[in-house]
Formats: C-alpha cells, sequence, structure tokens
C-alpha cells in the first residue's frame, strides 16, 4: 500500500478532531451512557469524513477504501471504543450495501443526508435467537400489494436508541435461508417499532445498544435495497467493510495504550529504578508493538484486494479475528503494568480492558471467523443444507 500526501491530509484533519471533538467529551459521554450522535455526525459531515469513499453524487469523496481505512486507524484513536464504533455503523456497517446496491431515490432519501450528518443510521442484524448463524433470523417482511408488513424484534442494535432510520435485514421469501432475505431501509419514526432502553453492558458504556421490536410495520417494497431475496449476500458483502474497518480502528488505540503504558512505567519508580527497566516490561512492549505492526500488515493487505475488487473475505476474517485475540491480550497486558491504578475505573487502560472484550463476540464472534476462514481452507465439514 502506497500512502500520498492526500492520505497524510485526511488522517491530520481526523486525528485533529478526535483531539477537539471527541476526547475532550469522553469521560461525560461514558458517565451519561450515550454520546450526542447526531451532534458529532453533523460536525463530521460538515468535513465530508461520513463519506470518505462512498459516491460524489450523493456527497462522498469517491476515494478508494485505503481512505476509508486512513479514516478508520486515526477515529480509533480516541479514547474510549464507543464513539468509533457508532461511526464504524454509520460508515462501514449500515451505508455500505445501499451505496452499492440501492437504487437512486433511496440514495437520495436515506445515503445522501446520512453522509452529510443530518441522519444517524443502524444496521438490523442479530436477533434474541440469531447472533452468530444470521441465516436463522426470524424477522419476516410480508408482501401486502406495494408494501412489506415487517414483524419481528432485533437485538444488541448500536445507535438503536439514536437512530432516524434502520437497515434491515428481514425474511422476504419461502426459499432456502440464504436466498429468502432482503436489506430493507426502514425510519425509525414508521408507526409499530418500539426501542427498549438502552442495555447495561460493562463496556463501550457511551454506546447505546438497544433491542427493537417491529409490530405490523408498513414500508414500501421500494425500500428494499437491490434485488429481493439477495439481502443475505449483500449483507455478507457488507460485513467485509465492517470487519476492515474494525481491525483498521484498533490499529492506532493499541499503540496508544502502549504509548500510556511506556510513559506510565518509565515514571513509576519500584525497587529505586523505573519499572520499564525491567526487562520483561520493555521486551513486552516490543512484542506487543510487533504484533500491533503484523495486524496492520493483513489489515492492509485485506483492503488491498478489497481496492483490486477481489474476495477479500479471508484475510478480512482474519484481520477480524487476530484484532479481537490481539486486542484483549494487549489491554489485559498492559493494565498488568499499572498495578492497582489499572484497576480503578476511570483509568484509560480499565476502559480498554472493558471496551474490547466486545471484539471477540460482536460483527461476527471468533468462533465465526475462524468458520469463515476454514471454509476458505476448504477444512469445514459438509452440512446438510437447511
Ligand atoms: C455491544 C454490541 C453491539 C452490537 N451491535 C450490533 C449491531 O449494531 N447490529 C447487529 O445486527 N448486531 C449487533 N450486535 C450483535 C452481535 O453481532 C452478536 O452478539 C454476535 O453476532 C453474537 O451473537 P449472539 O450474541 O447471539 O451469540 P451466539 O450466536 O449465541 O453465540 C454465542 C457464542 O457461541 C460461540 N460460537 C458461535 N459459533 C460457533 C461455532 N461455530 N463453534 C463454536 N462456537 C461458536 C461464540 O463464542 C459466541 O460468542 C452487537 C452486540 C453487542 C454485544
Amino acid at each position: 500500500m502506497i500512502f500520498t500526501e492526500e492520505h497524510d491530509a485526511l488522517r491530520k484533519t481526523v486525528s485533529d478532531f478526535v483531539d477537539k471533538e471527541l476526547d475532550p467529551h469522553v469521560d461525560e459521554w461514558e458517565k451519561a451512557g450515550r454520546a450526542p450522535l447526531h451532534d458529532i455526525f453533523k460536525k463530521m459531515g460538515n468535513l465530508g469524513l461520513l463519506g470518505i469513499s462512498k459516491p460524489v453524487e450523493y456527497g462522498g469523496m469517491g476515494l478508494d477504501y485505503s481512505y476509508q481505512l486512513a479514516f478508520a486507524e486515526e477515529i480509533g484513536r480516541a479514547f474510549g471504543g464507543s464513539v468509533p464504533m457508532a461511526i464504524g455503523v454509520q460508515t462501514d456497517m449500515c451505508t455500505p450495501a445501499l451505496a452499492r446496491f440501492g437504487n437512486d431515490a433511496l440514495k437520495r432519501e436515506f445515503l445522501e443526508p446520512s453522509l452529510a450528518g443530518d441522519l444517524v443510521g443502524c444496521i438490523g442484524v442479530s436477533e434474541p435467537g440469531a447472533g452468530s448463524d444470521v441465516a436463522g433470523l426470524k424477522t419476516h417482511a410480508k408482501s401486502d400489494g406495494d408494501d412489506y408488513i415487517i414483524n419481528g424484534s432485533k437485538m444488541w442494535i448500536t445507535n438503536a436508541t439514536q437512530a432516524d432510520w434502520v437497515c434491515l435485514l428481514a425474511n422476504t421469501g419461502d426459499g432456502p435461508v440464504h436466498a429468502n432475505k432482503s436489506l430493507i431501509m426502514v425510519p425509525m419514526n414508521t408507526k409499530g417499532i418500539t426501542v427498549s432502553d438502552p442495555i447495561d453492558k460493562i463496556g463501550m458504556r457511551a454506546s447505546d445498544t438497544g433491542q427493537i421490536f417491529f409490530d405490523d410495520v408498513r414500508v414500501p417494497k421500494s425500500n428494499c435495497i437491490g434485488e429481493e431475496n439477495k439481502g443475505f449476500i449483500y449483507q455478507m458483502m457488507q460485513f467485509q467493510e465492517e470487519r476492515m474497518f474494525a481491525a483498521a480502528s484498533g490499529l492506532k488505540s493499541m499503540e496508544r495504550c502502549i504509548e500510556l503504558t511506556i510513559d506510565y512505567t518509565r515514571e513509576r519508580q519500584i525497587f529505586g529504578e523505573s519499572l520499564l527497566n525491567n526487562q520483561s516490561v520493555y521486551f513486552k512492549m516490543a512484542e506487543l508493538q510487533t504484533e500491533v505492526e503484523a495486524l496492520r500488515a493483513l489489515t492492509w493487505s485485506a483492503c488491498d484486494q478489497h481496492i483490486a475488487g477481489q474476495d477479500a473475505t479471508k484475510l478480512a476474517s482474519m484481520a477480524k479475528l487476530k484484532l479481537g485475540r490481539l486486542w484483549r491480550q494487549l489491554s489485559d497486558e498492559c493494565l498488568q503494568y499499572w498495578g492497582g491504578m489499572g484497576f480503578t475505573w476511570d483509568n484509560p487502560l480499565s476502559r480498554a480492558y472493558r471496551d474490547t472484550r466486545i471484539l471477540s463476540i460482536a460483527g461476527g464472534a471468533d468462533e465465526v471467523m475462524m468458520s469463515i476462514i476454514a471454509k476458505y481452507m476448504d477444512i469445514m465439514p459438509d452440512r446438510k443444507p437447511r
């Protein structure tokens, strides 16, 4: 991957945004249990940061995906994973399929204002009974003339309590489970939608996660993205951007934890010298930095394939798997050197320790990533089709 001056300029804009608009408020948002997404997204929309690799006709910058991953690395620097995750939902989880397969009217109604930061989106895939097993979801959109009538519920939805619309994966047909689903754009103020109170989580405290209920929700069939019953395939494609974004957004964040730990252990005197002077400590910092560089190489390799129009699923899944494992290991091992300070609630390392637990669960658990990788290695046993 060759980076240009434009990549550097973009990185600087994003990094300044993190320093000025996110970091000073993160503690307050963590305590409140939510971040003001409409305010944050509007500021980002004004800078063009919500549509870096989205089409110019709808207000995007039309740049290739390497710029989006440079953005992800920088936005991930924020002190706390909640807001970068909310932003990632908007840029890389609920809009890629709309931008790629949506018709012009849908893009005018939902994509354009979302890139401008006027609307907040969310992605509705998981359900109480279907998380890892996406194909097993039960929410259905029944045909009724020119409309769908939607019934069911979606669980664990990031941005749910603030979202203006949901990109919903629902059953629309009677065919096999991989060919009976559609992605449907549903405004959240449609009659019949209710949202739970935010779910109380161990980490990502400033992210509002909720359950969405659909009770005879009527939307026009023209809100279907692309072809009806191709939603499962579109969602699997959309997951690749989600996974690359997640991996990239962890890189600088992990490096920030290493830097903080180096600074702390250099200052902290134990047995008459800096804690950092112990070989076990500086070797650990060197080893963790090496691991981060290895993940960076893997993530950018996936990006290369994606930009070349090749199938990046295997490398993106590997990057997501490695992200979850490494981030959890790194936050735990760095926290150790902070002693009791690392065990206090407001310590940046303890926040990282809590926030990163989710990375091996959400967006496809580690085992789901390994299943995908094993399929690509052609070593998965055959299972009967459902
Ligand atoms: C904070 C948070 C935010 C989220 N945001 C969103 C969102 O915005 N939109 C959305 O649609 N979803 C979202 N999710 C849902 C998330 O994607 C699911 O939690 C995840 O896919 C796992 O599903 P599950 O919780 O139902 O666990 P289950 O599917 O019940 O899996 C439980 C565990 O089983 C194990 N497992 C799974 N498959 C296998 C296997 N083949 N072999 C062995 N073990 C296996 C894994 O360890 C897994 O953690 C979010 C979740 C959380 C917690």
